[in-house]
């Protein structure tokens, strides 16, 4: 494995984010969750390299096919990938994809698409004995994601590095959420990875896709303007927010109280 300048700064921010955050602790058996994408595939190599910091633990790399392409070609190109990083990994070929964009579900199609998607990698935890499902969203997902949630959630919030499920029996980790999605991308550019091309229509009409190009268009004239929105998050003041929402009940007895 070549360490690069930008190998080490990834690692380095990855180890960071997993120590800040207790990721990862000892005897940890973690389920790397790939897509196919350039993200995913930059966790994995990442997790699966040496760790200077963080304590020992064993991990298996999961992909769930989402059925887009019947053909399976891009399904072939993760399998060599995976076989050539040397780990324990399974594949797992679904239609989620082609149920999420049927008929019935035509207005919302990645609700459904990421709950089935969702239950499958919590079944796959499970069967493989996992304790913790790591995701490749970064710096820029978490952004967009706070985003997300605003205009169309009503609500303030995004996806966090470490969050406990089921009572804590799951956690979903996140370790690349200090890594910008451009040093991923370079990285994975410098390291020749795979690319396989989600063939899924709603994807580059999604929401996501959306705030993506908004904040582009901001970027024009603001050059921080991802950095910032990040670390507003670390930045909250609750005594300027609007206090939260009230039932009728508690405004009720809140009003019997004055
Ligand atoms: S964009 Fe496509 S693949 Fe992604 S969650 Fe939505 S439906 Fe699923």
């Amino acid at each position: 494995m070549k360490k690069t300048k930008l190998y080490l700064h990834l690692k380095k921010w990855l180890e960071i984010a997993a120590s800040e955050y207790s990721m990862i602790k000892k005897n940890d058996r973690v389920l790397i969750c790939v897509s196919g994408g350039l993200d995913s595939d930059v966790l994995l190599d990442l997790l699966l390299s040496p760790m200077l910091y963080l304590p020992e633990f064993e991990s298996v790399a999961f992909h769930v096919d989402l059925g887009f392409d019947p053909q399976h070609e891009g399904l072939t190109v993760l399998d060599n990938f995976l076989e050539s990083k040397g780990c324990e990994y399974y594949l797992e070929k679904t239609d989620i994809g082609p149920l999420a964009h049927s008929i019935k579900n035509r207005k919302n199609p990645c609700f459904l698409c990421s709950r089935i998607r969702r239950k499958h990698i919590f079944e796959a935890a499970e069967k493989y004995g996992c304790n913790k499902i790591a995701f490749a969203h970064h710096k820029d997902d978490m952004i967009e994601t706070l985003l997300i949630n605003m205009f169309y959630g009503r609500e303030i919030s995004t996806m966090v590095p470490n969050q406990p499920v089921f009572g804590g029996k799951y956690h979903l980790i996140r370790p690349l959420a200090y890594i910008t999605e451009k040093l991923v991308k370079k990285y994975a550019g410098e390291s020749n990875f795979p690319y396989i091309q989600n063939k899924c229509p709603t994807e580059p009409v999604s929401k996501r896709a959306y705030v993506k190009k908004l904040l582009d268009y901001i970027e024009k004239d603001n050059k921080n303007v991802r950095e910032n929105i990040f670390k507003s998050m670390r930045h909250v003041k609750p005594d300027y927010l609007l206090r939260p929402e009230m039932t009728l009940t508690d405004e009720v007895e809140a009003a019997a109280e004055r």
